[in-house]
């Protein structure tokens, strides 16, 4: 209920001269119960460039040739190569695969392995690393999840090392065939299972691309857009709800529940 509305619900059968002062010792009293209805009810996080540093494009690179040397295309064009690296879409896999023969769907599966097993090893020598703010979103007062267009084993590997599992609700990565190309954000598909999982309505939805703030319009919640030093200078094509620096950030958001906030009282933020 907004203020307005609780205005009127207030104002039958009140004496009008005191309704200034009934009103305002109401709203106390509904306010101090509980924290305001429009507090975001969970908070979900894209994963590389938010949570973790990115990886070098080499090593990305190196993966996909990799993966056509396991598949014994051992000398395959630089052209195709490069098209199986990042930005993969359904039809350069059909493209590429024709090209060699190779059923699209192993192509793409083996691209998808040799990257989480590359990534994986990054993780586990410390090329690959959780952002010095990590921590502060175990502050953050309400259920969290993951949703990253890296492969499902990649996070899962991640959530591991870091013995981070518990931190989040649930975490998705895209499942190492074809159909997750076509539900990858910016489509909604893996935000909307995410709300599901976690049973929540109006999470904030946290990423560094514009892919990210596209998928959280598409699902129709609010958006975070984390402008860490690879995002700089970067323009974006999508328009997000808030704009932040780093993970400490979120907790400046009044809508962002973090533990220890006494109830929202009196219109005064207690942080
Ligand atoms: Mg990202």
């Amino acid at each position: 209920m907004d203020f307005e509305a609780l205005k009127d619900s207030y104002r039958g059968g009140i004496d009008t001269t005191d309704r200034r002062k009934t009103n305002r010792r109401s709203r106390k009293q509904f306010t101090s119960r509980r924290p305001t209805p429009r507090m975001y009810d969970s908070v979900i996080f894209d994963h590389d460039g938010v949570l973790t540093t990115l990886v070098d494009l080499s090593l990305l690179h190196d993966a996909t040739w990799d993966a056509f040397d396991e598949l014994g295309v051992s000398d395959p064009d630089p052209d195709h190569v490069e098209q199986m690296v990042i930005h993969v879409a359904p039809d350069d896999v059909h493209a590429v695969a024709g090209a060699y023969d190779l059923d699209p769907e192993t192509l793409f599966r083996v691209r998808d392995e040799v990257a989480a097993a590359a990534q994986q090893e990054a993780i586990s020598d410390g090329r690959k690393v959780p952002y010095d703010d990590f921590d502060a979103i175990r502050n953050i007062d309400a259920p969290m999840g993951i949703v990253s267009s890296n492969q499902q084993a990649t996070i899962d590997y991640v959530l591991d090392h870091l013995d981070a599992t518990d931190l989040f609700g649930t975490a998705y990565g895209r499942e190492p065939s074809m159909t997750s190309l076509h539900r990858k954000k910016p489509e909604p598909y893996y935000i909307e299972r995410a709300m599901s999982d976690l049973g929540v309505e109006t999470p904030l939805f946290v990423g560094d691309s514009d892919s990210d703030i596209v998928a959280a319009d598409a699902a129709g919640i609010d958006s975070a857009f984390i402008r860490r030093g690879h995002r700089a200078d970067h323009t974006l094509s999508a328009d997000p709800t808030h704009e932040i620096a780093g993970l400490h950030d979120l907790l400046d958001i009044d809508r962002v529940p973090v533990a220890g906030d006494l109830d929202f009282e009196g219109g005064d933020s207690t942080r």
